[in-house]
């Protein structure tokens, strides 16, 4: 419908309303009730760069771009047919330049049968107010993301879809990051609703984003389907007519290039300049994210490292491994624990608790290959470290662990020898190569619901870190393993640890039970004098019967009893054993020789330990001088001033005194000075090796020590003549061992005594 055949009513009306409009300083045009163009203002005619008479006669409705949803304009339309005053947000096309956001004020005008003879239309272009606004939502969102400590690339997600939503019609927005030696794509929602993330693959995609990622401006590409873009999103783009691409590059505030943010949508109405300001400022939000995750790793990276010794704490070590293992195919966890860790701590403070680890740690990496070990804190005591197969087999560990004790570690100022006790396990990879079934199955195994297992990186990932987790826990067990032996000890996982864990409650279950029925027994094993070939005393070792659990070794529960906390009464029921026998021959008027009895560390410190011995000699009019008190050579090593006190009231009471298991601690000689010992018990392992040189070396010079200090040598577990030959030779005074005699009952040993012995 044209002015000519309005009738006279809709003429007048019309005419009022041109006149009105035309001093409006909008963009107006009015229209017929079929959107057919009839007059427009100047204003108009330059916002949509077409020429006046291509736009009479023009179907307006052509102008304006469908949303996505489909429909719109056609409800809009019959709105406005039934002449409602109706506000049209749309995107509106132009000549040659980008198309716009336009809201338009539509006032349908009704003849009087109530028909729309024509529709006054006010344009404005809302562009720029709408990239602001859509700036400032993303700018919100990102700073929520901040908040919640989302993922730099948690955040490009975000900027992608809230891009996407941008546009009333399909767009596909995808940010491109060049990482140290790939480049990973973050794309919005639009292909897929999960695995946002991926990495380049094709060398002809890298290439180009590479290219592009360089580039100093935007550049729009006006057909995509030629540009070897992501091969999924060409898909897209031929899918949804997207036809052209905005490639927008990200850079750091000095130039240096991050990504590029790659838009595809299906006009080109991007081209213009408030939207290429629009991007300018996104870019920047980008790069502040992208500075804000750089400071964030180095707030994280604080939070995974340990102040005090220089190295990462659990968390830190825990993420690095697992790309080690993986890098390496598997390799070993081992702990590392300093025996006297609590005991140092609690006398000399926690600071020099710390001191000690940092030794030790500069230790470790002086004696480990350092490419193939990673080591970190995993407690307050505990130090954990990757170390690979490659470099490193079962039985470097043991001689690692002894060169890091070999010498003394400086403790308030002060030269200590230290324990250490580890623990190691092999991380056990499957031989296999990954497939997807592989790990799906071990997820389900585990328990672990499948929807949960989404990709197979993801799912990789979790059974990696099982893996490490699983592998620590076993190392700890050896841990524990490796802390019920004296001196330093490394022990490796096998997995009858399980069995071991079960025995160990049952045998504490019955220990306790024992003790009530003291249920304890001394054996006794002679030691023999070499030069005079007699018997010149014996050691009391405890042995136990269980009701339950048949004959149980000391070397198995004297361990358990100690971590128990119930060791000290033990060492009680044979210390009075004892005596009661001693009592006995000295009324019975037969001969006595001293009796070595068993003190274990835990006892030796205990607050009652030389009250409750005078107690018991007292009670069984015993002489000290009979009875030794054999302590541990580690005892030292916890506080040698608290130790030369206690020994000194020991000695005061007229006991002796054996420092027993000699040598394993490398504390050895310096403290035997401060320490007076009746008699020096050099350990079994060194009997055990009296045929090598160097063992021969060692013994030698602990006997020429204990000469000097007036202290008897005593070798243990001498099993062969061979062996009581050299330490003959090497000067050792005292033997005890199967060799001659096993630990005996008291029974068997009064037999003997009284009539094989010529004593
Ligand atoms: P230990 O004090 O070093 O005792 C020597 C161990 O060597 C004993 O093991 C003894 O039976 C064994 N032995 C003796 N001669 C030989 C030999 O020729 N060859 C070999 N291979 N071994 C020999 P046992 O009786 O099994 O005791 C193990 C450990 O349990 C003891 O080592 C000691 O540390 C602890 N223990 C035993 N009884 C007591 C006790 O009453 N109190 C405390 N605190 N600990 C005890
Ligand atoms: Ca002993
Ligand atoms: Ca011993």
């Amino acid at each position: 419908m044209s002015t000519e055949v309005m009738n006279d009513y809709s003429k007048q009306a019309y005419n009022m309303i041109k006149n009105l409009a035309e001093r409006s300083s909008h963009s107006y045009c009015i229209v017929d009730a079929n959107f057919l163009i009839i007059t427009f203002n100047n204003i108009f005619q330059q916002m949509l760069g077409y020429p006046n008479e291509q736009l009479k006669q023009l179907n307006y409705i052509t102008l304006l771009e469908e949303k996505k949803s489909g429909r719109y304009l056609k409800r809009i339309s019959n709105r406005i047919s039934e002449g409602k005053l109706t506000r049209v947000n749309v995107i509106h096309r132009r000549k040659k330049r980008a198309s716009f956001y336009a809201e338009i004020d539509c006032v349908p005008f009704q003849n009087k049968t109530g028909n729309v003879s024509f529709i006054l239309l006010f344009i404005r272009d809302i562009t720029s107010n709408q990239l602001q606004s859509f700036m400032a939502r993303i700018e919100q969102e990102l700073y929520k993301a901040i908040q919640h400590e989302k993922s730099f690339i948690e955040k490009l997600e975000l900027v992608c879809n809230g891009i996407d939503s941008m546009f009333y019609q399909h767009s596909l927005t995808s940010v491109a990051i060049k990482e140290n030696d790939y480049i990973r794509l973050i794309q919005s929602n639009a292909v897929s609703s999960n695995d946002n993330v991926v990495k380049l693959k094709r060398p002809k995609e890298i290439a180009f984003y590479n290219k592009m990622i360089n580039q100093k401006e935007i550049i729009i590409y006006d057909y995509v389907a030629s540009l070897p873009l992501f091969r999924k999103h060409i898909d897209y783009a031929n899918d949804k007519n997207l036809h052209c691409c905005a490639l927008i590059p990200i850079k750091q505030r000095d130039g240096t290039p991050i990504g590029i943010i790659n838009i595809m949508f299906s006009e080109q109405y991007i081209n213009d300049k408030v939207y290429f300001q629009f991007f300018e400022k996104l870019v920047d939000l980008i790069g502040l994210a992208y500075m804000y995750e750089l400071k964030q790793q180095e707030v994280y990276q604080l939070a995974y490292f340990d102040p005090y010794i220089g190295i990462v704490n659990r968390q830190g070590f825990l993420e690095r491994a697992i790309e080690l293992a993986t890098a390496a195919n598997g390799g070993y966890i081992q702990l590392i624990e300093a025996g006297e860790f609590s005991q140092i701590v609690e006398l000399y403070g926690r600071d020099t608790g710390e001191n000690l680890l940092k030794q030790i740690c500069d230790r470790i990496f002086n004696v480990y290959a350092v490419n193939s070990m990673f080591i970190g804190r995993l407690s307050s005591s505990a130090l954990i470290l990757y170390v690979s197969a490659e470099k490193n087999s079962v039985h470097d560990f043991e001689h690692y662990v002894e060169e890091i004790v070999k010498q003394p570690f400086s403790i308030a100022g002060k030269n200590f020898y230290v324990t250490l006790k580890s623990g190691i396990a092999s991380i056990e990879y499957p031989k296999n190569a990954y497939t997807k079934q592989h790990f799906i199955q071990k997820m389900l195994e585990k328990g672990r619901q499948q929807q949960e297992a989404q990709s197979f990186d993801k799912l990789k990932q979790k059974y990696e870190a099982d893996l490490l987790d699983e592998t620590i826990r076993y190392s700890e067990r050896a841990l524990s393993q490796a802390k019920k032996y004296s001196g330093t000890y490394t022990s490796f996982y096998v997995r009858r640890d399980d069995v071991d864990l079960e025995r160990e409650l049952e045998i504490l279950n019955e220990i306790t039970a024992s003790i009530e029925k003291k249920e304890f027994e001394p054996y006794l094993q002679p030691k023999i004098e070499l030069y005079r070939n007699r018997v010149y005393g014996f050691e009391a070792l405890a042995r136990w019967q269980s009701e339950k659990l048949g004959f149980v070794s000391p070397a198995e529960f004297v361990p358990i009893a100690e971590k128990a906390g119930l060791i000290r009464k033990i060492d009680l029921i044979l210390f009075e054993k004892v005596l009661q026998w001693i009592q006995q021959r000295q009324y019975d008027g037969k001969r006595i020789m001293p009796v070595a009895i068993n003190i274990s560390p835990q006892h030796f410190y205990h607050p009652d330990f030389i009250d409750g011995l005078i107690e018991l000699v007292q009670k069984y009019y015993a002489d000290p001088r009979f009875i030794i008190i054999e302590i541990t050579e580690g005892i030292g090593l916890v506080d040698v001033e608290r130790a030369v006190q206690i020994l000194s009231k020991v000695i005061e009471h007229g006991f002796s005194t054996s420092v027993d298991d000699f040598g394993i601690g490398y504390s050895s000689l310096s403290y035997l000075q401060k320490l007076r010992f009746t008699e020096i018990k050099i350990d079994k392992s060194f009997t055990a090796r009296i045929d090598e040189l160097s063992t021969v070396a060692i013994v030698k010079a602990i006997v020429m020590i204990a000469k000097n200090l007036g202290a008897t040598t005593i070798a243990e577990g001498v099993e062969t003549e061979e062996q009581q030959r050299i330490l003959k030779e090497i000067g050792v005074e005292v033997v005890q061992g199967y060799y001659h005699y096993r630990p005996m009952p008291i029974k068997q040993i009064e037999s003997l005594f009284d009539h094989q012995f010529k004593i």
